[in-house]
């Protein structure tokens, strides 16, 4: 699509490899538990943490390499590709963008050695989406309350990014969850089976080191965090899509209804022209906001962000379904790779930003700025 580095050739070609060989077996098989085996090998061949720097253990490559990693291990297992976006591309992202030089010797190596993960707390029962109505807040001198809920992760963390509130505005801090006054409430299943947890936080008190962002900067900082989150979100869900497709395209190859394999009849053709349009069109969304967000000083654009994650999640979703259908009723049935796959794409059209919300940012910059330039 692109002309890639040798180095992103590299990244890409390796990963294929690895997860058609090694995670192609048991690529349905995990349910939300994180697929450690995989992890643990990813980590072994430098794999795990490809956008972080060498000195906390990663491979100073950038955030395009690491969705171009995302996406070839997704296209195979969306379990361990999911696993990679959550900690190339979210919490531990944020640890090494704003924390202090105590917080990233303490909590990166572990994260890039396939140990443990960092969860991300954000959301609250009376503050989804509307993420500035928050309460969770914290002193002046640094002392934690509140509570936090969906919160992925929780179960095989070690440690939290969490958003709060400071005196002065938005911000972010890292926690522990055996700290005292830390209180996981409730772990919660989703509809792909991983675990969300509910925390509570009762006068936790927060060493200095490991503020992450507060002051003026830190909403700004805070957003330029989330859209590469909502970059990798919509890597995935493209990954997500093409796994399907791969599937419905054999599928459709091998069986015959009426006499003939039923991808030769006209209506199933269009179906797969139409689902690998709609792939296409969104990992070029997607790329060209990685793109230009590297010639900006690697701060991804609020529009290109919001169309990506927008077009590509809710396009995952569809293509995923259109699989299924192509499968007919044994697409249907539990555990079987569509229904699982479909299972893990809707929740990407919830995950870091709805559609909906991604609608009001796009038609709020419309309305700010006009339409983008023509080139
Ligand atoms: C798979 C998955 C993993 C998640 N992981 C985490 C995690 O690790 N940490 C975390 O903090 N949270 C996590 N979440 C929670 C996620 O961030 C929230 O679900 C999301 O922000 C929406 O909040 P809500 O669910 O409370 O919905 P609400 O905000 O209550 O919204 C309900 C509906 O109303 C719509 N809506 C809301 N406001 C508007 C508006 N202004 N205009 C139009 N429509 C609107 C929404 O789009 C949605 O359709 C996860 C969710 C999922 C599904």
């Amino acid at each position: 699509m692109f002309d890639l580095t040798d180095e992103q050739e590299m990244v890409l070609s390796a990963l294929d490899d690895i997860a058609r060989q090694e995670f192609a077996d048991r690529a349905f098989e995990w349910h939300g538990e994180p697929p450690w085996d995989n992890i643990e090998l990813l980590a072994k061949q430098g794999f795990l943490g490809i956008n972080f720097d060498e000195a906390y253990g990663g491979g100073g490559m950038g955030e395009f390499e690491a969705m171009l990693s995302i996406e070839a291990v997704g296209s195979v297992c969306p379990d361990t590709a999911e696993f990679l976006y959550n900690q190339q591309m979210v919490a531990p992202r944020a640890i090494e963008m704003f924390g202090t030089e105590e917080a990233k010797d303490r909590y990166l190596p572990p994260v890039m050695d396939g140990e443990t993960a960092i969860a991300i707390a954000i959301s609250e029962p009376e503050a989804g989406s509307d993420v500035g109505s928050m309460r969770t807040s914290v002193s002046d001198d640094l002392v934690l309350n509140g509570e936090k809920i969906w919160v992925s992760n929780v179960k095989h963390s070690d440690a939290a990014v969490v958003w709060v509130k400071y005196p002065e505005g938005l911000g972010s801090l890292i926690i522990e969850f055996d700290w005292d006054g830390v209180e996981i409430q409730e772990h919660y299943t989703n509809m792909h089976g991983g675990a969300q947890s509910q925390i509570r936080f009762d006068d936790v008190d927060i060493p200095e080191e490991n503020v992450l962002t507060r002051g003026k900067d830190a909403f700004v900082d805070q957003l330029k965090a989330l859209n590469w989150e909502r970059l990798g979100c919509a890597t995935l869900a493209n990954s997500f899509a093409r796994n399907g497709l791969e599937k419905a395209l054999d599928y459709a190859q091998q069986r015959e209804q009426f006499g003939q394999p039923i991808g030769d009849f006209q209506g199933i053709e269009w179906k797969l022209a139409d689902m690998l349009t709609e792939l296409e069109a969104g990992r070029m969304l997607t790329y060209r906001a990685a793109i230009n967000a590297h010639e900006q000083g690697r701060i991804p654009d609020r529009l290109d962000t919001s169309i990506a994650k927008l077009y590509s999640c809710e396009r995952a979703e569809h293509i995923v379904s259109e699989a299924l259908q192509i499968h007919g009723a044994n697409g249907y049935q539990q555990g079987h790779p569509l229904e699982y796959l479909y299972r893990m794409a809707r929740g990407r059209r919830l995950a870091a930003g709805t559609d909906e919300i991604q609608k009001n940012q796009i038609a709020s910059v419309m309305k700010e700025s006009g339409l983008p330039d023509l080139v």
